[in-house]
Formats: structure tokens, sequence, C-alpha cells
């Protein structure tokens, strides 16, 4: 109400009053939903393109809504962003994954590789090297299984600080993936100063993959120059064994989808790798 009184002199637009008691709400609800633990993680899969071996898997979060149900990331995330709420979302993420696959390792399912999301926020926290660290001492996770993906315009956003950081992990064996490549401003010389070692190409580019496009060109170009830069290419959004084809001759080494799997809760990753 303080909101709408304040705007009344200039105009009164109803619809936009409405959007921002949604996003309060909803602001709340994610707020409470953390410390509720309403919040999951899935893992969707990745294999080896070639053997069809599984490799690793990507940490997505999901919100056990009391009402709604299942909620995905897309309906929260950037409201969490905004907010600032990603930075307990994204440790409680990070510290679940990284749970997570200790107790892969222990029960024997070993060498599987976890990518967790980072936003911009997190990198730009103010204690991110140190929580991240704290996170993998809490958890005895081998810090070379671990794969943070941040996106173009995180690193873009304050380059040398984030090299920094990124390299501040990559001491303790932490590896970075540049994710959804394709989709931001990317430069290629960028590419050259920021220091990763694995590039994921967008859904995008892999659903619209077709011979003789202007898809298959960029595709195949990005595999080369990430394979001379000694990069790990993962594709994501593989659906079709077209796709899945298509990649493989154009030696991507990583493949992730809905071709192999969705994004499913820890035990049904462990009947994925037991081949059940
Ligand atoms: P992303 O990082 O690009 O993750 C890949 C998204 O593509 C996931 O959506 C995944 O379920 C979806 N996907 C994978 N394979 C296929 C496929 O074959 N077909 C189609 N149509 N989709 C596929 P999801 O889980 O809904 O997550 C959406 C986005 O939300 C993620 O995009 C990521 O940017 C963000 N996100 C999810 N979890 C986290 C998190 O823990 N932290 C942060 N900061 N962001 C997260
Ligand atoms: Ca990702
Ligand atoms: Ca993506
Ligand atoms: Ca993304």
């Amino acid at each position: 109400a303080k909101v709408e009184g304040k705007n009344r002199y200039k105009f009164y637009d109803q619809s936009i009053n409405d959007e921002m008691v949604k996003k309060i709400k909803l602001r709340n609800e994610i707020r409470q939903g953390i410390i509720n633990k309403e919040f999951v993680v899935y893992y969707q899969p990745q294999v080896n393109i070639v053997s069809g071996k599984i490799s690793g898997v990507e940490a997505l979060v999901r919100w056990r809504h009391p009402i709604r149900g299942l909620v995905m990331p897309g309906d929260f995330i950037d409201l969490a962003e905004e907010t600032g709420l990603i930075i307990p979302l994204g440790e409680y993420v990070l510290r679940t994954a990284c749970r997570q696959s200790m107790e892969w390792e222990r029960a024997g399912l070993t060498g599987i590789m976890m990518s967790v999301n980072i936003s911009v926020k997190q990198i730009n926290s103010l204690n991110i090297v140190q929580d991240i660290l704290d996170i993998i001492d809490e958890t005895h996770m081998i810090p070379e299984h671990l794969i943070l993906e941040i996106t173009e315009s995180v690193a873009m956003e304050n380059i040398s600080k984030t090299i920094d950081i990124m390299n501040q992990l990559r001491e303790k064996g932490i590896t970075f993936s540049l994710d959804d490549f394709g989709t931001g401003y990317s430069s290629l010389n960028y590419l050259k100063n920021i220091p990763i070692n694995h590039l994921k190409i967008d859904k995008q580019f892999v659903q619209n993959l077709q011979r003789q496009t202007f898809e298959e060109v960029v595709v195949r170009s990005i595999i080369e120059i990430a394979h001379r830069m000694e990069l790990t290419v993962v594709a994501e959004g593989i659906e079709t064994l077209e796709q899945k084809e298509a990649l493989t001759s154009y030696n991507c080494d990583i493949a992730q989808g809905y071709y192999y799997s969705k994004p499913i809760p820890h035990q049904e990753v462990e009947s994925f790798i037991k081949g059940i």
C-alpha cells in the first residue's frame, strides 16, 4: 500500500501494482521455503558421448512447494537473483550437491563429476571464495570433482575480479565451465582470458542443429576452437538420436539431455548408473 501511495500522483497502473505484490509475496515465500527446506536438488546425468557412460551430473534446483507442487527454476531463479536470496539458496544447492557427491563416492559410485550453477550475485558476494572452500571442507567434497558453471554474463560483469576468484578456486582443484555458450555476447577473444576447462553449448544451438545450417557451422567451429584451447565440450539439450549423432561426428565430448535422462532425484541417478 505504501508503494501505491507513493506513485499515485504520477499514474496509477493496477497491473504494475499487482505485479509488485506478486513479487513481494513470492520473495517472502522463497525466503520461508529456504528455512523450511522446501528446495530440493535434482541431478541430470552427463555422459561420454562415445561410450555412453556417465561422466557426471548437473545439479538443478527444484522447489517442492507445499501448495503448488514441484516448481521449476524458471519460475523463481530470476527473483531469487534480484532479491539476493540466490546467495543462501545457491549455498544450499552447493552444499547438498557436495554431500551427494561424497555419498556416491562412499557407496562406490566413484569419479562422478558434479556441476553446480553459480550466479552473478554469488560471484559478487563478499566471501565467495571462503564460502565455497568452507562447504568443500565441511562436506569432504573432492575439489577435483567439482565444476562450477558460470554464464558469460556472470563472467563479463567484472572480468578481472571474476578471473581472480576463479583462479583462487582453481588453485584448490575446482574447475569452471562456461554455461549457455553462444547465447550471450561471447567474443572469442574473451574465451582466451577466462580460466575455464569446460564449455557448454546451449540447448538452443543443439536443438536447431540440422545439416548445412548456420547452427551446424557455429557448433562445429565452437567445438574445434574449444578443443584447440584444450577445453572439454558439453552439449546440453540433446533430445534425439540425430542430435546425438551429429554432435558425435563433430567430436563433442560430453552429452546431456532428455535423450539420456531428465534431471532426476539422486536415487534415480543411482539406478541410471547401475543401468536399471
Ligand atoms: P541451465 O543451467 O542452462 O540448465 C539446463 C536446463 O536445460 C535445465 O532446466 C534442464 O532441465 C534443461 N534441459 C536439459 N536437457 C534438456 C533437453 O533435452 N530438453 C529441454 N527442453 N531442456 C533440457 P531447469 O532445471 O529448468 O533449469 C533452468 C535454469 O535455471 C538453468 O539453466 C539455470 O540457469 C537455472 N538454475 C537451475 N538450478 C540452479 C541453481 O542451483 N543455481 C542457479 N544459480 N541457477 C540454477
Ligand atoms: Ca547450467
Ligand atoms: Ca542453458
Ligand atoms: Ca543458464
